[in-house]
């Protein structure tokens, strides 16, 4: 009897793989016969032909006609990555990690293997892979080790419509690289058809046009302004489900929060609905969504329900949702601007430009006619809305950017071949930045600092805070300290039900009003403690998923620390040396406190605030320096640390004079101006 009840479970278990290999099998036949129905398929050879021929190629295609998805595995299936990987970059993580899942899938192969993806933090790729998705912005890191880009055979340059500062940078190097690299096939592929400007940049590059499918789609506007898109959306979507015939609607918002907000409004609002009515499926879709639950946007809609997905920008052209009927479109987006007279960069909700908004109606068009709802008005389309968004390279912080360059051996930033130049103001600004930072020398030339930094996929002030905690003996922490800031702001968890519970948690780890950093810092060390215990993340309100990712960041930057030659050391007792280093990299976000409980940013005077979450929001220390600002109700220091004004001379003198620093200042008017105003 044992004997045969072994054989049994041996036979069992054969089975049950065999099972699962013959499902992997059907789900590759049929995805293979879905492969062909894509716009593309019918251009394959003609595609395949052009690659040959020509070495840069632009290609302009409707989403979802494939571009993304079956280029690389034409290439590969032609051959390329014998010679070398097929890189195909995407402005977007969730892109980047969802199309290599999907092309994975095709092709039967396991994730990671011959299809993989690189995104920040985080690599799935190995010794096999071929075809590598990957963030505009890895791609960017790889020529810093290797400047010819040698171990690629075809580099496409995806959604270069989007224009992120990465792809601006990616097409400077790709092009100049090509001119020494004849083997290397270059593709730009876009979804928008302004594609003359990118065949123009390229030496008048050939455009290859694939003509999408596209139904008819009837846009509609509303009558007059809305004063809450929120609300306006929610009522839209709940009439189209009410009213209108089946078919599935995307929804476009700002960010998480706003899409958390209509998700739980929602639910809340469709349970009173009946069972007359059909059930509503409500998927939200972010970047910091977990994977697992990013893959249910794609799952079919069970028949006799509705699906509403609630995007952020990402379903514009990043992601092709199967089945989308009708679009609801607010209007906004976030869009980062910056300043570069005050060096202040802002995140903000903004009105989108037209190529946007047809961008967002077109997707309800692809598979049959479709609906696009407009929550504004069609004067507003006319007249309000930009034809186009400026691109990135225009309204951000160039500091990032420009060390890489520096690292690449590129000095002459001005003649760099950028496609649309940064306003030079910006790229001074960034010089000037980077030099107060001692990451250049007073000829611009990059230092021994500098190349440490470099080596840190993070914002240079981050980068200058962990070289910086060699010298106070605090690396341990500063490392911590940086991956728990580049985490973001989900550490915390606030239930609506156990608020003082979570708020009593919180303050826990604030105690002795130690500042925000530092109190990152005893949440991560706290949990290290526990061997990294869920159970006491739970207690304590801690968002076991973030944490988990802090982890993930900190080992890698503990290798690159090793890479740098900067030597793991602890001074957990000392904070003032912790608190040091990180005034080494953020003394350009200095504040000030003001008689009225606001504060004003020490250099380029600005009126802030402590943000409410902060432990310090009721201490009001006199001095502060701030991880970064948000604007909301208020301009909002976030992540605050007491600092003594001192630091700031000692560590930044060449930033920084007495005066700036002078407590007394503040409160006496100076004797020459109390004359002038007799
Ligand atoms: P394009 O890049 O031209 O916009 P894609 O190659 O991204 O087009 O998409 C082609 C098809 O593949 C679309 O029908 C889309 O629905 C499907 N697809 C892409 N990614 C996924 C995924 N992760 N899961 C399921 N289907 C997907
Ligand atoms: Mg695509």
């Amino acid at each position: 009897f044992v004997k045969s009840s072994v054989i049994e479970g041996t036979k069992l278990e054969e089975d049950s793989d065999q099972e699962d290999a013959d499902e992997k099998d059907m789900l590759k036949r049929e995805l293979q016969d879905e492969r062909k129905t894509l716009p593309i398929y019918k251009f394959r050879d003609e595609l395949l032909k052009a690659v040959e021929e020509f070495q840069v190629i632009v290609i302009v295609g409707e989403t979802g006609s494939g571009k993304t998805t079956q280029i690389p595995q034409y290439l590969h299936e032609a051959g390329y990555t014998a010679k070398g990987k097929v890189a195909c970059t995407q402005p977007r993580r969730v892109a980047a990690m969802s199309v290599a899942a999907r092309v994975s899938q095709e092709m039967g192969v396991k994730l990671g293997h011959e299809v993989g993806y690189s995104i920040r933090f985080e690599d799935c790729t190995s010794e096999k892979t071929l075809i590598k998705y990957m963030t505009d912005g890895m791609l960017l890191r790889e020529f810093l080790g290797e400047p010819d880009l040698a171990s690629y055979s075809v580099v496409m340059v995806d959604e270069a419509h989007e224009r992120t500062l990465s792809t601006d940078i990616l097409f400077g190097l790709v092009k100049d690289i090509s001119r020494f690299r004849p083997d290397l096939k270059l593709l730009i592929s876009s979804a928008t058809l302004d594609a003359e400007k990118f065949s123009d940049y390229f030496d008048s590059a050939p455009i290859f046009k694939i003509p999408g499918r596209r139904y008819p789609v009837e846009v509609h506007y509303t009558k007059a302004p809305e004063a809450d898109y929120i609300d306006a959306a929610i009522v839209t979507v709940l009439q189209i489900h009410v009213t209108q015939s089946p078919g599935d609607i995307l929804v476009f918002l700002t960010g998480q929060e706003e899409i958390e907000t209509i998700d739980e409004i929602l639910k809340h609002r469709t349970r009173g609905l009946g069972t007359k009515i059909a059930e509503l499926l409500i998927c939200p879709i972010y970047a910091n969504l977990p994977t697992e639950l990013q893959a249910k946007i794609f799952e079919p809609t069970p028949e006799g329900a509705r699906k509403v997905v609630l995007a952020t920008n990402i379903a514009e052209t990043s992601l092709t949702i199967d089945g989308i009927k009708y679009v609801v479109d607010p209007g906004f987006c976030k869009i980062k601007s910056y300043n570069p007279r005050t060096g202040m960069e802002s995140l903000l909700i903004n009105p989108i430009s037209k190529a946007s908004a047809n961008q967002r109606a077109g997707r309800s068009g692809r598979t049959g006619p479709g609906k696009c709802f407009r929550l504004y008005t069609s004067y507003n389309y006319m007249h309000d809305l930009e034809d186009n968004t400026v691109p990135e390279i225009q309204r951000t912080n160039l500091a990032n950017v420009v060390l890489t360059l520096k690292s690449l051996g590129i000095h002459d930033l001005v003649n760099f071949d950028f496609m649309d130049p940064p306003p030079s103001e910006a790229l001074l600004k960034a010089l000037e930045q980077l030099f107060a930072l001692s990451a250049l020398n007073s000829r611009g030339e990059l230092t021994k600092t500098g190349r440490r930094m470099a080596e840190f996929p993070l914002d240079p002030m981050l980068s200058k805070m962990i070289v910086a905690s060699e010298k106070y003996k605090c690396s341990d922490e500063a490392i911590s300290i940086a991956c728990m800031l580049s985490v973001g702001n989900s550490i915390f968890y606030r239930p609506k039900d156990k608020q003082v519970h979570a708020d009593n948690a919180r303050l826990n780890f604030h105690t002795g009003n130690v500042g925000d950093h530092i109190a990152l810092l005893n949440v991560y060390n706290s949990w290290r403690e526990t061997d990294y215990s869920t159970q006491w993340c739970y207690e304590n309100y801690i968002q076991v998923r973030s944490m988990k990712r802090a982890r993930d960041i900190r080992d890698q930057l503990e290798g690159l620390m090793e890479r740098v030659e900067i030597e793991i050391s602890s001074n957990a007792s000392d904070l003032d040396a912790i608190k040091k280093a990180i005034t080494s990299g953020f003394f350009h976000h200095s504040a000030r406190l003001q008689k009225n409980g606001s504060y004003r940013t020490v250099k380029n005077p600005q009126t802030v605030f402590i943000h409410p979450s902060s432990g310090l929001a009721q201490v009001l220390p006199r001095w502060t320096i701030y991880h970064e600002l948000v604007l909301t109700t208020k301009e909002y220091m976030r992540q605050v640390t007491e600092l003594k004004p001192d630091w700031l001379v000692e560590i930044a003198p060449h930033y920084y004079q007495l005066k700036d620093v002078d407590d007394a200042g503040s409160k006496k008017l100076p004797k020459g101006e109390g004359r002038a105003a007799l």
